[in-house]
């Protein structure tokens, strides 16, 4: 169901699934271009600030030699009056694209370049402060023109400052040019930028080559070719995920194959009394006019079968429920001692046939939060085992012990023991020491792992001394109190 509304949800939003190399060639384009972009604009900045200086300076210094000249010509006196000095004036106006007033000592005009103000007076602050011997210069960013002021002396020095030159000049050919600068670094930032572009897929395509051969290869994990080597070593980042996902490939692997196992020994097993009971049948009815005495005990073997077959569907079942993720655990406090003497009660008529005798050893009284029913089939398991594999005339101890945070239940026997080299995989589904004997003794070869799961469900833990022929101890340590 869950999957499903995911599955669902990838459907309505495919655009949102955006490949890796979208944002990393986005990125590799920006960072390329902001820093293109601020130099450019700096730059024509700066340009456009030294072109604008060095006209002003320029234009300064051409209105300071046009005014010595019109100190030294006595212009302003009318001593030269032949029209020389008005045309270079003019033809100053003109180079710079600006207009040229003189302004005598009255403040008023006699000379402007774009003759439209002439003998009119012009009392700006401008020329009032130059008339005091400060020059001005002034520049008009928004409307793009400046404006200096620059005295004009008298030849006599006594007489001081006998009349004023003003220029108003416009910067809008720097403008253009700068606008012709601007033209030709955008052309080129477009053509940078198409090819940051370019590069940065070429790139890109390149750095994630190695991440599409690790999803080729998953792609053909995914299609079931489980043995693909999906080792991609080229970064860090694809090792790690293709060791990630190796280790959980194998375990996979290993859950596929003990699944497999556990199929495969579960039909051998369920087979194994129901071709006994063929057999028996079989030869009954092959045999025509068999004693009663001769059908009575084929009906029996034939009985424990039919028990043997009903044990292991039980066991199979108890540890098919054990297995569910969601198998509950039902707590309650429990009194282990009691509950151990129970199973010693239950199974105290089996070990007297066996002629084994139970002792129950019980160290101190111990109550612990467990679910008294699993734990009671994991303990009867041990004891039932330690009974079978035991030799007449043996005994059982079962010892109840526990300390500040665990109890402990031990298991002794003196019965068969079990090898070393078996001692690990005994609590393997359907393992058995002795196939034969185990199944003589009715054992479905669950027995042991149900045992486990129960204490592993309580956190607990298991352990097995044994040695071959001497007996074998099973301990149980489980924690007093549950711990979720
Ligand atoms: P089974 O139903 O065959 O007894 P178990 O899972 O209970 O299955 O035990 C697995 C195997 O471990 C048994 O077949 C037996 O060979 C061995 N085993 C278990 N308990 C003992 C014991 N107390 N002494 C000797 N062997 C044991």
């Amino acid at each position: 169901m869950e999957n499903e509304m995911r599955r669902k949800h990838w459907f309505s939003f495919p655009s949102l699934t955006v490949s890796l190399k979208v944002p990393v060639a986005v990125l590799m384009v920006l960072f390329g271009m902001i820093p293109m972009l601020l130099c450019t604009q700096v730059l024509i900045g700066t340009l456009r600030q030294i072109q604008t200086d060095s006209r002003m300076v320029e234009v300064q210094n051409q209105c300071q030699i046009l005014s010595s000249k019109m100190t030294r010509t006595g212009y302003l006196r009318g001593d030269s009056r032949d029209g020389t000095m008005d045309s270079e004036i003019q033809a100053m106006a003109d180079v710079y694209n600006g207009r040229i007033v003189v302004v005598n000592r009255d403040f008023r005009i006699v000379q402007d370049t774009f003759h439209i103000a002439e003998r009119r007076f012009l009392v700006a602050e401008e020329v009032v402060r130059c008339f005091q011997g400060e020059s001005s210069s002034k520049y008009n960013k928004d409307k793009h023109y400046f404006a200096q002021a620059i005295p004009i002396y008298d030849s006599t020095p006594i007489k001081g400052i006998e009349g004023v030159l003003v220029i108003t000049a416009s910067t809008e050919g720097i403008l253009s040019l700068m606008d012709t600068v601007y033209d030709k670094a955008l052309f080129l930032e477009i053509l940078v930028t198409l090819v940051l572009i370019l590069a940065a897929m070429g790139v890109v395509t390149m750095l994630l080559r190695p991440f599409q051969e690790l999803q080729k290869k998953l792609n053909q994990v995914a299609a079931g070719a489980l043995d693909t080597d999906i080792r991609t070593d080229s970064y860090r980042e694809t090792k790690d995920i293709s060791r990630a996902v190796g280790s959980t490939l194998s375990k996979l692997k290993e859950v596929d194959q003990s699944r497999q196992e556990f199929v495969s020994n579960v039909s051998h097993e369920l087979k194994t009394p129901i071709t006994s009971i063929r057999v028996l049948a079989d030869s009954l009815m092959g045999m025509g006019e068999a004693p009663v005495e001769l059908y009575q005990e084929f009906m029996e073997d034939i009985s424990d079968e039919i028990d043997r077959e009903s044990k292991i569907i039980d066991d199979l079942l108890s540890l098919v429920k054990l297995d569910k993720s969601e198998a509950e655990i039902n707590l309650s406090q429990v009194d282990i001692v009691v509950l151990v003497k129970q199973i010693l009660k239950r199974l105290r008529p089996i070990a007297n046939k066996k002629n084994v005798e139970l002792i129950l050893e019980s160290i101190r009284e111990v109550t612990a939060d467990v679910d008294e029913t699993k734990l009671s089939l994991a303990i009867s398991n041990l004891v039932e085992n330690a009974i079978k594999y035991n030799s007449a005339g043996g005994w059982v101890r079962v010892t109840v012990d526990a300390d500040h945070k665990f109890f402990y239940v031990k298991v002794a026997d003196c019965g068969i023991g079990i090898p070393e080299e078996e001692q690990d995989r005994i609590f393997e589904r359907f393992y058995r020491v002795d196939k034969a004997r185990s199944r003589a003794t009715g054992g479905s070869g669950l027995g042991l792992s149900i045992t486990r799961r129960v204490v592993l469900m309580h956190k607990g833990a298991i352990r097995l001394t044994s040695k071959e022929g001497d007996g074998s101890i099973f301990t149980l340590r489980i924690p007093l109190n549950y711990i979720a």
